[in-house]
C-alpha cells in the first residue's frame, strides 16, 4: 500500500495545501484537525500545534498501534467511529460516507446524478425507495451512493461514478471488514414477496422490480447463498447479463446446495442486461425461466 492509500484510509478529512505537495491533516498525537503537514514525497509529517514531527515508517507504526487490540488507542487521540468498529466489537453497520447529500435538485453536481440515473432508466421514485444519495466532496465525490440494508441497518454501500471516473464503482473503506461477498443487495424486500430475481448489479436490481436483488457479480459467495436460503423464498430466477450464459448455470449450481431445487430457475436475457431491458423484455425473459431441476439431470448426464 503506497502513501496515498494508507491517508485515504486511516483518516476521515484529507486536504491538500495550496501546492498539492501536502496533506494536511488530524494530528495523530494531539488529535487536532488539519494541523498535521504530511509531505507527500518524502512522507515526513509536522504538527503546527503540538509540534509532533514524524516520517513515514514512524507514521505507519503509530496507525497500525492504534489499529491493534492491545493498545487502548484511547491514549493516542479520541476515537473515530471507523477505529471503535476496529478495536471494539465488530458490528455489521455502517454510514452513508460523510457529506452524502440526498436531495439531487440541491446542487449541481445533484442535477448531473440525476441525469446519469436518469439515463439508467433510474427515476426519482426509486431514488427514494432505495435511498439513493451523492456525494460532492471527499473520496467519493461524484458519485451516486448505493446503500444496502438489512432490516433497518445500512451494512454496506456501493459509490457508482456519475462522471465517467476510474474504477465505475468504489467500495467502503478498507477498514470495515466487510466486502461485497458478504451482502445481498434488496434481499430483504424480495423475501417479503417471497421471490427473488438474482442480477449482477444494483441497477439491474432495481430496473427488474421489488424481486431484483443483486449479488455485484456474476459469482456468488458462501455468505451470499447462505443468506438467500434463509430467507425461505418460494422462487428464485437468476438473470444474469446476456454474455453469462456459463456463468448463470454455474451460479444455479452453486446455489443447488443451498436450495430446495424445485425453488431454482435460470432466465437467459435474449440481448443486453437487465438494467436496460425493457419491461416488456424482462417479462418474456422471465416467463421462460426454465427450472434449474432440467439443467441439473442434463449436466449429470454429460458428465456421467
Ligand atoms: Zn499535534
Amino acid at each position: 500500500m503506497n502513501l496515498e492509500q494508507v491517508i485515504r484510509e486511516n483518516f476521515d478529512e484529507v486536504r491538500l495545501n495550496g501546492d498539492n505537495s501536502e496533506f494536511i491533516l488530524k494530528c495523530p498525537k494531539c488529535g487536532k484537525e488539519q494541523h498535521f503537514y504530511l509531505n507527500r514525497l518524502s512522507g515526513l509529517g509536522y504538527c503546527h500545534r503540538c509540534g509532533f514531527k514524524c516520517n513515514k515508517s514512524q507514521l505507519y507504526r503509530l496507525l497500525n498501534i492504534k489499529k491493534s487490540q492491545h493498545v487502548k488507542p484511547e491514549n493516542l487521540f479520541k476515537l473515530t467511529n471507523r477505529y471503535k468498529t476496529i478495536t471494539g466489537t465488530i458490528k455489521t453497520a455502517i454510514s452513508y460516507p460523510n457529506g452524502t447529500n440526498f436531495d439531487f435538485s440541491a446542487t449541481k453536481a445533484g442535477k448531473e446524478a440525476l441525469e446519469y440515473l436518469r439515463s439508467r432508466g433510474i427515476t426519482k421514485e426509486y431514488i427514494e425507495k432505495y435511498k439513493l444519495g451523492y456525494c460532492t466532496s471527499g473520496w467519493y465525490a461524484g458519485r451516486i451512493i448505493v446503500p444496502v440494508f438489512e432490516g433497518k441497518k445500512l451494512v454496506y454501500y456501493q459509490a457508482r461514478t456519475f462522471r465517467g471516473q476510474e474504477p465505475k464503482y468504489l467500495n467502503p473503506p478498507k477498514s470495515y471488514i466487510y466486502g461485497k461477498s458478504h451482502f445481498v443487495f434488496n434481499l430483504d424486500r424480495a423475501a417479503k414477496i417471497g421471490r427473488a430475481i438474482i442480477t449482477e448489479g444494483v441497477f439491474d436490481a432495481m430496473k427488474v422490480g421489488d424481486e431484483g436483488i443483486c449479488i455485484f457479480g456474476k459469482d456468488i459467495s458462501n455468505y451470499q447463498a447462505k443468506k438467500i436460503s434463509q430467507k425461505k423464498l418460494k422462487k428464485i430466477v437468476i438473470m444474469l447479463d446476456s454474455d453469462a450464459k456459463v456463468e448463470s448455470i454455474v451460479l444455479a449450481k452453486k446455489l443447488y446446495s443451498y436450495l430446495d431445487e424445485t425453488k431454482l430457475f435460470v432466465a437467459f436475457l435474449e440481448y443486453g442486461d437487465p438494467g436496460k431491458a425493457s419491461s416488456e423484455l424482462i417479462k418474456n425473459t422471465l416467463k421462460k425461466a426454465r427450472p434449474f431441476r432440467k439443467y441439473a439431470l442434463l449436466l449429470n448426464s454429460v458428465i456421467s
